[in-house]
């Protein structure tokens, strides 16, 4: 494992990389709003990318033609933490899934479609960070995943 202080915001930037095409075929609606000054934290670019494609791909399969796709980043100076959020209007997540959800396997998609390993690598990669993980999503409304990693000890 490669952990150095890396810009957070640079890891969602090649995230949306990846994905913009996807985004555009499935005619989204994307907004992403990142904070002017770089996010820098302690973690492993490549975990951390693979995390949050995780997160986009789920969001994005979670939705239809004009779905909304929202990636927030925030800087919380008082408890040194960065903040992600990933928010969908797609289809949510029923409340008897939500313990559930980041199980090894679990999955609601077609056979061949999901694997249900992407939320508990996405789980372990968090952990792995020191952060916390939450969700909040209301069935047909659409979900919103929140990540807060600790702000590399490095940054004023
Ligand atoms: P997979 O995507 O292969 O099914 P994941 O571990 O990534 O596995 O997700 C597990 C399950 O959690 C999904 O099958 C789906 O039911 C639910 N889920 C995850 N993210 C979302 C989301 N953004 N909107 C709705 N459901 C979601
Ligand atoms: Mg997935």
């Amino acid at each position: 494992q490669a952990f150095r202080d890396i810009d957070l915001n640079e890891v969602i930037t090649s995230v949306v990389d990846l994905t913009r095409h996807r985004i555009e075929l499935q005619d989204l609606y994307f907004r992403l709003a990142l904070t002017p000054e770089p996010l820098f934290v302690h973690g492993d670019t490549n975990r951390l990318q693979q995390c949050f494609l995780n997160l986009v791909f789920n969001a994005i399969e979670a939705m239809g033609p004009g779905g909304r796709l929202e990636i927030v980043s925030t800087a919380m100076a008082g408890s040194r933490t960065a903040q992600v959020e990933i928010r969908d209007t797609g289809h949510g997540i029923p409340q008897k899934h939500l313990d559930h959800i980041y199980d090894p396997f679990f999955t609601t998609k077609a056979m061949g479609e999901g694997t249900g390993m992407g939320l508990s690598i996405v789980y372990g990669v968090v952990k792995n960070h020191q952060g916390e993980i939450e969700v909040h999503s209301e069935a047909g409304k659409g979900t919103a995943f929140i990540i807060q990693l600790p702000l590399a000890a490095s940054t004023t």
